[in-house]
């Protein structure tokens, strides 16, 4: 059976040519173009969106048809070109649109593409709003104009010098520059390398990138996971370098890798990155349910403070805005500074790594080493929806001596670690999240949650 069009918080996404078509991206942007349209104020009478594309082979035909749609709802159309997501967010900013859209199936694998959306303010549309711009794609509720008000389409070649200026003003430059540190780069024949090497090549990095056509044939599969980058690790050693980056294909996600090519993992991403933020400056950062009690422990000890969200970049980005936090982000890599956009950036999260080895003149494992000492586990199980309920009720009566959040699935926080379960927005599975300073710990309570899960699926 061909998989279903998934429409969710983060987008559209599916398979090309099987259920995601011109036709379908066409009217997903007559969707979006409605829903701009009716949000807009009497004074906006000139819409416009800034779309761009991840060197997805299928995006330039992708980036056409929702561009088509968008034009048909009288909406201007700015087109960046091959881009990243947090470029798109930048240019929302820069250019006043009314929105974004970026073609991108983000770390799928390469038979999907998918459809991401921005408002004005560079989020991504919160749970409501992408539901009414679903409703307008389902009931093909589309506020069609005629000719003369169709939308025109113009071009802006600036993304990655607007990118880069706005990364580069959060760094002190020549500090870095002066470290010349030696960086391999795998951007998986993403929209990153170019970007990215640019932006190196400014803070005076001798970079060596891998994977950096952007093909959008990704060398490996494009999720910056441990299994995925073993090239990034191996180059580091050959090459001698100070750190490794690999991104995904759209490049708001970043996973580092150490001075002795090991992979570090992609919660310490975020918090490497909040560590150099929290020593210049105290507040509030924002993070998921899901993330590490790494940043709660850099945050106290600046004092600071940690928001939590559910889980999904919207919810860090809206909790971030409203409490005007000084760093946020998710636990997979996703770094987010209000002072660029609020998108996760792989940029972000490179200049500020790079800048914390500046100052510290320490190496990233020495880093990592004094954040650590977590142990993470992550399970997940096929559930339907009436029995992850039963589940989440009997986790409520078994872990009461825990702190209890329930704004996404349960988060139960003990003394000792914390333990999330929540069921999956895509997928009908459960997934279970736990972390705690040793791994018996982190044992006993997964153990404790398959306990649960078998005594009601029996
Ligand atoms: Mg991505």
């Amino acid at each position: 059976m061909a998989e279903q069009l998934i429409i969710s918080i983060s987008g559209l996404r599916g398979i090309v040519g099987e259920n995601l078509t011109p036709s379908i991206a066409a009217e997903y942007g007559c969707a979006f173009g409605t829903f701009l349209r009716c949000a807009s104020t009497r004074e906006e009478q000139v819409l416009s969106v800034c779309i761009g594309w991840d060197s997805r082979s299928s995006g330039q035909m992708l980036k056409s048809a929702v561009t088509a749609g968008l034009c048909a709802a009288g909406i201007d159309v700015i087109d960046l070109g091959l881009v990243t997501t947090p470029g798109v967010a930048v240019m929302v900013k820069k250019l006043r649109c009314s929105g974004g859209a970026m073609i991108t199936a983000s770390h799928n694998p390469i038979q999907y593409n998918g459809i991401k959306l921005l408002l004005g303010n560079a989020i991504a549309p919160p749970s409501h709003q992408a539901e009414q711009i679903k409703q307008y794609f389902f009931d093909k509720n589309f506020a069609l104009v005629d000719s003369p008000n169709s939308g025109k389409v113009t071009a802006d070649e600036h993304t990655d010098a607007n990118h880069i200026a706005a990364v580069l003003a959060l760094v002190e430059k020549q500090a870095i520059a002066a470290k010349k540190f030696r960086v391999v780069l795998d951007s998986v024949n993403g929209a990153g390398a170019r970007v990215t090497t640019k932006m190196l090549t400014e803070l005076g990095c001798e970079v060596s990138a891998i994977n950096d056509e952007p093909t959008g044939l990704f060398a490996h599969p494009p999720e910056p996971t441990i299994e995925n980058v073993k090239e990034v690790c191996e180059v580091v050693k050959a090459k001698q370098a100070h750190v490794g980056f690999a991104q995904d294909p759209d490049a708001d996600r970043l996973a580092i890798v150490d001075e002795a090519g090991t992979y570090i993992g992609e919660e310490y991403t975020l918090a490497l990155a909040a560590r150099y933020v929290f020593s210049k400056r105290t507040g509030k950062a924002a993070t998921n349910l899901s993330t590490s009690r790494m940043l709660d422990d850099i945050a106290a000890g600046a004092g600071g403070q940690v928001i939590r969200t559910p889980v999904g970049e919207a919810n860090v980005a809206e909790a971030m805005l409203e409490h005007d936090c000084i760093i946020g982000g998710e636990g997979n890599g996703g770094v987010i500074d209000l002072r660029v956009s609020p998108v996760r950036d792989s940029l972000v999260g490179i200049a500020l790594v790079l800048q914390l080895m500046a100052e510290m003149g320490k190496t990233v494992s020495q880093l990592a080493r004094e954040l650590g000492g977590y142990y993470m586990t992550k399970e997940k199980f096929a559930v339907d929806q009436a029995r992850t309920q039963q589940i989440l009720d009997l986790a409520k009566e078994t872990f009461t001596d825990a702190k209890l959040d329930t704004t996404d699935g349960c988060r139960f926080d003990f003394d000792d670690g914390w333990l999330h379960l929540r069921a999956s927005n895509t997928e009908p599975i459960v997934r279970v999240i736990a972390e705690a300073k040793d791994q018996s710990t982190v044992r006993r309570y997964i153990n404790d949650v398959l306990k649960i899960r078998n005594q009601v699926l029996g």
